[in-house]
C-alpha cells in the first residue's frame, strides 16, 4: 500500500515513509491510495482478540513490515494496557461505553502514541537514524506522547508546557517519567509562546535537519490506522454476527478519532450512524449541519482536549467528501486560509449520510456526568459525557457505542462536582503524588531553547 497527499502533488510514498513524514511535502495529509474492503474477513474476525484484530486491519495497509515484525510490534504496544481486552465494553442498558482508556495516561491517545513509538523505533532502527521529537502542550496530551517513546532507542522528546498552568496532575503525569530521553521544559511563558517557538524551530530547515526534528502531531496517518481497530472490535460484538448495524458517538476535536470510524465504515465495517459530538469550539458540529467551515475563537471548557480552533484531520474527510478531487480541495483550503470561512454546496442534502454532528453546552454535559451515575452508578470524564448528551439528543438506539475517551479521575473538579463525592480516583494517578519531578524551567526564548536542544539531541 503506498499513501498519497490529499493536495495531489507529493509522490506517493510507502508506510514507514508516510509514519516518518507526517505532514505531506505539498502540505497535505497523506491518505492510502486506496481502502481495502474488510466485508469478506468480517467472519472471520469476529471472536478475535484485540491483537489479532488489530494485525488484521494494520496488514491491509502495510506491507513493508514483516508480519511477524508487526504481530511483535502490536503486542508489545497494548502490554502496557491494564485491560485484558485492552478496549472493554461496558454495558449500561440502552448504551454501551467503548472504555479507551487503559492504556498508560489513562486516553484514548495511548492507543495511537504506544503503536507509533514502537513503529519509530522499529524504523529508525532499520534505517540507521534517529529522532528528535520536539512538542508543546497546554497540558492534556503531552504525557501520552512522552508515554509512547520514553525508554526507546535512538529516539528523544522534548515537550515544551506553559510553566503554572497546565493542571497538577496533567504536569505530574509528565514529569515523574524518569527516562533519560524524556526532556520536559517549563517554559516561562503561554501556550502561545510554545506554539511560537516551536513553530519557529521548525521553520529553521537547517536546524530542524542537522539535530533530526520530528513532531509526533495528530495528523500522522499511523494514528489514524491505530485508531480503527477499535472500531472494528466492538461493531464485530454488537452486530449480532452481522444483522444489526452499530452506532458510535465520538467525542470529538481534531477529528481523528471519529475519521478512523468513518473509514472503518467505508471498509464494510457494520457501522450505520456516527455521531459527531463537539463542545463549545462548533466548528464542525457547525460544519455538518450547515456546510459552512469558520474558523471561530478558542472556547475553554470542561471537556479540554476538545477546545480546538480548526481541526487538524478534517482535511482527510474533505478529500474522501470531495470524490478525491484535490484541486477542489485545494480551492477549499485556500479559501479557508486567505478568508477564514469555506463552504460545500450541499443541494438540501446532508453533508454526509452517516455522520450526525451536535455540540453540547457546558451546563448539559455536567448533567449527563450527574445523571449516567445515578442511573448506572458508571461515571463518566466530561470528554465521554459531551458524547454520550449528544447520542441522547439524536434519540439513537441499540446497539450504541459512546467511545470513553479518558479516565474520570484525569478530571476530577468537573466529575467529583456532578457526583456531589470525591469519586473520581485512579491509583496510578494517586501513586504519581510520591514520585520525584524532572523538568527544566526556561525562559520562553528561542535562543536558549535551541540551546538546549543542541547541548540534549541525540545525534
Ligand atoms: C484528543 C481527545 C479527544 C478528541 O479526539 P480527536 O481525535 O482530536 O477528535 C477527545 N477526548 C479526549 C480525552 C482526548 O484526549
Amino acid at each position: 500500500m503506498r499513501y498519497i497527499s490529499t493536495r495531489g502533488n507529493t509522490e506517493p510514498m510507502a508506510f514507514q515513509d508516510a509514519v516518518l513524514t507526517g505532514l505531506a511535502p505539498d502540505g497535505g495529509l497523506l491518505i492510502p491510495e486506496r481502502l481495502p474492503d474488510l466485508g469478506p474477513e468480517l467472519k472471520q474476525l469476529r471472536g478475535k482478540s484485540f491483537q489479532e484484530t488489530a494485525l488484521a486491519v494494520l496488514s491491509h495497509f502495510i506491507d513493508d513490515i514483516p508480519r511477524d515484525d508487526l504481530a511483535e510490534l502490536i503486542e508489545r504496544s497494548y502490554a502496557s494496557f491494564d485491560a485484558p481486552d485492552i478496549t472493554p465494553l461496558e454495558h449500561l442498558g440502552e448504551f454501551s461505553v467503548l472504555e479507551l482508556f487503559h492504556g498508560p495516561t489513562l486516553a484514548f491517545k495511548d492507543i495511537a502514541l504506544q503503536l507509533l513509538g514502537n513503529l519509530f523505533e522499529y524504523i529508525l532502527k532499520d534505517r540507521g537514524q534517529v529522532l528528535n521529537i520536539l512538542g508543546a502542550t497546554s497540558g492534556d496530551t503531552g504525557s501520552a506522547a512522552i508515554a509512547g517513546v520514553r525508554g526507546k532507542d535512538n529516539i528523544a522528546i522534548f515537550v515544551m508546557y506553559p510553566k503554572g498552568r497546565t493542571s497538577p496532575l496533567q504536569e505530574m503525569q509528565m514529569v515523574t517519567v524518569p527516562d533519560e530521553n524524556v526532556h520536559c521544559l517549563a517554559v516561562e511563558g503561554s501556550f502561545d509562546d510554545c506554539q511560537a517557538i516551536m513553530k519557529q524551530t521548525f521553520s529553521d530547515l537547517d536546524f530542524k535537519a542537522e539535530y533530526h526534528l520530528g513532531a509526533v502531531n495528530s495528523v500522522n496517518w499511523a494514528r489514524v490506522l491505530a485508531q480503527i481497530v477499535y472500531y472494528v472490535y466492538a461493531a464485530l460484538q454488537l452486530d449480532q454476527n452481522g444483522r444489526k448495524k452499530v452506532n458510535f458517538s465520538v467525542p470529538t476535536g481534531n477529528f481523528g478519532d471519529i475519521f478512523a470510524g468513518y473509514l472503518a465504515l467505508k471498509m464494510g465495517v457494520p457501522i450505520d450512524k456516527l455521531v459527531l459530538a463537539t463542545n463549545q469550539n462548533d466548528i464542525l458540529s457547525v460544519f455538518f449541519n450547515t456546510g459552512v467551515y469558520q474558523r471561530g475563537n478558542v472556547h475553554y471548557t470542561v471537556s479540554p482536549s476538545m477546545d480546538i480552533q480548526v481541526a487538524s484531520n478534517f482535511e482527510r474527510f474533505l478529500y474522501y467528501r470531495l470524490d478525491g478531487n484535490s484541486e477542489k480541495l485545494r480551492a477549499f483550503m485556500q479559501e479557508f486560509a486567505e478568508h477564514g470561512a469555506a463552504r460545500i454546496d450541499q443541494d438540501g442534502k446532508p453533508i454526509d449520510d452517516n455522520i450526525i454532528a451536535t455540540s453540547i453546552d457546558e451546563a448539559t454535559t455536567v448533567q449527563t456526568i450527574t445523571d449516567v451515575y445515578e442511573q448506572h452508578q458508571y461515571l463518566l470524564d466530561p470528554h465521554t459525557a459531551v458524547g454520550v448528551a449528544a447520542a441522547k439528543h439524536f434519540g439513537l438506539t441499540t446497539p450504541l457505542v459512546c467511545l470513553a475517551t479518558a479516565h474520570p479521575a484525569k478530571f476530577p473538579e468537573t466529575v467529583d462536582k456532578a457526583v456531589g463525592a470525591p469519586l473520581a480516583h485512579h491509583h496510578r494517578l494517586d501513586a504519581l503524588r510520591d514520585l520525584p519531578k524532572r523538568s527544566t524551567e526556561i525562559a520562553a526564548d528561542i535562543g536558549e531553547i535551541q540551546a538546549f536542544l543542541r547541548a540534549q539531541a541525540i545525534q
